[in-house]
């Protein structure tokens, strides 16, 4: 499943940190959620609970902040968000924009436990 790639991968990253500072456990992990094929934030932690279990990230609080979808515009390129939920390209004023389609994960910080 889609969200089950995307949390591996996450995975991976918190793992190889943890390792690099070796950790016992990892604590909580802040992510951020660029959502654009319909994943949801429970979706995630859910399967993040899933992948997690029996490795050294197993237990940690995945907290999770969902950002506004992402657009770019066809016309100039310029990628923006549609926080104000507004559809037209803020640069350049075309309503020719495509919604990007790959869900983006961004870690903004992990707590480890040392
Ligand atoms: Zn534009």
């Amino acid at each position: 499943m889609h969200e089950f790639s995307l949390c591996q991968n996450l995975l991976e990253q918190v793992l190889a940190t943890a390792h690099q500072h070796q950790a016992v456990a990892v604590k909580c992990i802040d992510v951020r959620l660029w959502p654009a094929a319909g994943i949801s934030a429970g979706q995630l932690a859910a399967a993040f609970n899933t992948a997690s279990s029996s490795t050294p990230a197993a237990g940690a609080e995945l907290r999770i902040e969902e950002s506004a979808r992402q657009y770019r515009c066809r016309q100039c390129d310029h990628r923006y968000t549609d926080e104000s939920g507004q559809t037209a390209c803020p640069a350049c004023g075309s309503t020719d924009c495509d919604p990007l389609i790959a869900d983006t994960l961004l870690i903004t910080n992990i707590e480890l436990l040392l």
